[in-house]
């Protein structure tokens, strides 16, 4: 009877053993399996900014700060349904930077800053990673959407930047309506450059000469808009829109219309689009020295955004930021100011969004 039991035993053992290996097979495979799964899903990404600059905690009210993460959500989750439906990255970039445009809280399209003549005067930039094709308006003072006129001189012109009047002539051959400059008009960006023509006046009373540098430096506030975007087919986008910066004057142009300064993309490296002092970031050919370190020196996104943003643009004197997404979908956020508006929406769909350093 003993040995029957140890018998019936031994075999219960073997059996139930082989039972529990092969489920434990099972489970492995299914692991395989939905890894397989995740990594055959095209990834796809997308990331915005909103500007750089002294943005501190201790100068926002609570339903401004809301404000600006309620928009920054709202955009970067308008780009985000585009390439999750499979629209291209150049739809969401373009779809995204509209609701910003549109935004009084954002310098670009309505809220775009005051130049010196009390104008607002409009850049923007669009570059198609696919093709290296790109577009870009300068100093227009009549188009709603500036980031809509630099998308059709890249598709629609043999051009790559068109400025001013002839900008505005070729959007109204392309069938885009023109607004009266009155639509630009905020009250906080008209008393904001009130307050840097003063403080002009006061330097001139004091040592007679011109304050223009002084105060076109120290007073100008940031707030250009960006976005960068990896959609399912593995293409990058990259575009920038902005009003430049408060107290311009002789039809001054910053980065953002500048390829390779403000935007920049490429398929084989990644997208970026940047803000903040415009002079500085086309000196240091920002977002194409960001690519290119990838490519020549072997190096990541992050690594690259870094020595660009944190060492190359201070030690010319300059300060801002950027956003950038690798042809792998990571993302950078580098900026060497107080804060910067920014958020995404990663590979994984976790949302971001912040404003200020920590
Ligand atoms: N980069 C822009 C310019 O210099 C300003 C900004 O980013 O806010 O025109």
């Amino acid at each position: 009877m003993t040995k029957i039991l140890t018998f019936l035993f031994l075999l219960f053992l073997i059996f139930g053993c082989k039972k529990y290996d092969n489920s434990n097979n099972n489970i492995d495979e299914m692991h395989l399996q939905s890894n397989k799964k995740a990594e055959d899903m095209p990834k796809f990404a997308i990331v915005i900014h909103g500007g750089a600059g002294t943005i501190l905690k201790e100068n926002m009210t609570d339903s401004l700060e809301l404000a600006y993460k309620n928009t920054l959500q709202e955009a970067v989750k308008t780009g985000h349904e585009i390439l999750k439906r499979g629209g291209s990255a150049l739809e969401a970039v373009t779809k995204t930077i509209n609701i910003m445009e549109d935004s009084p809280l954002f310098n670009a399209g309505k809220g775009a800053v005051f130049t010196h003549e009390e104008t607002n005067e409009l850049d923007a930039s669009i570059m198609d990673g696919a093709t290296l094709n790109a577009g870009a308006v300068a100093g227009v003072t009549h188009i709603k959407n500036p980031i809509n006129l630099a998308y059709e001189v890249m598709v629609n012109s043999d051009h790559v930047i068109l400025a001013g009047k002839g900008a505005e002539e070729f959007a109204q051959l392309s069938g885009f309506e023109l607004v009266d400059p009155s639509y630009f008009y905020t009250e906080n960006r008209f008393q904001s450059l009130q307050k840097i023509k003063d403080k002009e006046k006061t330097q001139l009373d004091h040592d007679g000469k011109t304050a223009y540098t002084d105060s076109f430096i120290k007073n100008s506030k940031f707030g250009t808009v960006g976005c960068v975007a990896l959609d399912k087919n593995g293409n990058l986008a990259a575009g920038t829109s902005t009003g430049g910066m408060t107290n311009k004057r002789w039809n001054r142009i910053g980065d953002a219309p500048i390829i390779g300064a403000g935007t920049y993309a490429n398929n084989a490296t990644c997208g970026v689009s940047s803000t903040g002092w415009g002079e500085y970031f086309i000196r240091a050919m920002v977002a194409h020295d960001i690519s290119a370190m990838m490519e020549y020196k072997d190096i990541t996104l992050q690594e690259a955004a870094y020595e660009v943003i944190q060492k190359k643009v201070p030690a010319l004197g300059g300060d801002g930021g950027i956003v950038a997404i690798d042809k792998e979908g990571n993302i950078a956020m580098e900026f060497n100011t107080a804060g910067m508006y920014r958020a995404y929406i990663n590979t994984e769909g976790e949302l971001f969004i912040g404003i200020y350093k920590d």
